[in-house]
């Protein structure tokens, strides 16, 4: 028994809300599998093999399709800023295949779960197939604005030009969030979800800082590049409030050093003087010490310009 195509697809992207209301816009896998209640009917949203997925309470149109970890996000982009998305198998006539075109010639929206590191999914919804290739195997993905689902929601919805026009912008735009997903996701495992500086461990007040910031390199998030730092010691780390030699030792600017307050100041940043960093378990991952350096001559030139 399947049930209404359009009111799965609606609860989905509610619960999807939901879930990234509570957890941010990265989301495990065995939550995903497990899913949701609809009608008692179990709707899982991602299967644990197919990239291409329908539950079964759905007739014929997929509701999600995923990418595992492992690849960049680049290497899903065309020239054009759309996604590419490859074809289950090589028979165009797949049943998987199939519900893809039927979703692109019904103006389907669909959730893409892009795996960050294994295990973990930024989701981006809703999307769209707007090209189907049969000769390269490829559909061609865009992104659209949550709100659309309230358009959506609310009558059977056509898709003109300027939907294609403002969902290839859309597009565009979620290349910068993905990077970002995933450098924070690597950046908080490789650190074990704790601050370096101070082993605060909740996720929550943690932030992946650059160690040089990355104004769009293009290239892969490196965690070489990042450090783990909870919300007082990025901050700090970005205002020079201390430095970080490329030996790992924390420096405290010397005005801060001779400070007098309360004990927020003494535990929270004179105390980190001369101390070093934890580092992640594995070598890989490290802050790169040219990095560190670089920033550290910063820090250097920022104390300078206070002690004059
Ligand atoms: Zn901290």
């Amino acid at each position: 028994m399947y049930l209404d195509d359009k009111r799965v697809r609606l609860a989905a992207f509610d619960w999807l809300n939901q879930q990234i209301s509570l957890h941010g816009e990265v989301l495990p896998r065995a939550l995903l599998q497990k899913g949701f209640e609809l009608d008692g009917r179990r709707v899982p949203l991602i299967s644990a093999q197919q990239g291409i997925f329908k539950p079964a309470v759905l007739a014929q149109i997929p509701l999600s399709i995923l990418t595992v970890p492992g690849s960049t996000y680049d290497d899903h982009m065309g020239p054009d800023g759309l996604i590419r998305y490859s074809y289950r198998g090589t028979d165009p006539r797949h049943r998987d295949n199939v519900g893809l075109i039927k979703a692109m010639q019904t103006g389907t929206p669909l959730i893409y779960f892009y795996g960050v590191m294994p295990g973990k999914y930024q989701v981006e919804r809703p999307v769209f197939i707007v090209d189907a290739d049969p000769a390269t195997l490829t559909f061609k993905v865009a992104v659209d604005d949550p709100a659309f689902m309230d358009i959506y929601a609310r009558k059977e919805v056509a898709i003109g030009e300027c939907d294609i026009e403002r969902r290839r912008y859309i597009t565009a735009t979620v290349r910068q969030r993905m990077h970002q997903a995933a450098f924070r996701e690597r950046v908080l495992a490789a650190y074990r979800e704790q601050c370096s500086l101070c082993k605060l461990k909740h996720a929550e007040l943690l932030d992946a800082a650059h160690i040089i910031p990355d104004i769009d390199s293009g290239g892969e998030p490196v965690v070489s590049n990042g450090l783990a730092l909870c919300k007082l010691h990025h901050a700090a780390f970005d205002s020079f409030f201390l430095g970080i030699r490329p030996d790992y030792v924390i420096q405290v600017r010397s005005e801060v050093l001779r400070e007098e307050d309360g004990p927020m100041l003494i535990h929270g940043l004179q105390d980190l003087h001369e101390k070093r960093i934890i580092l992640p378990r594995s070598r890989m991952h490290y802050p790169n010490a040219n990095k560190l350096a670089t920033r550290y001559e910063d820090f250097l030139a920022e104390e300078a310009k206070g002690a004059a």
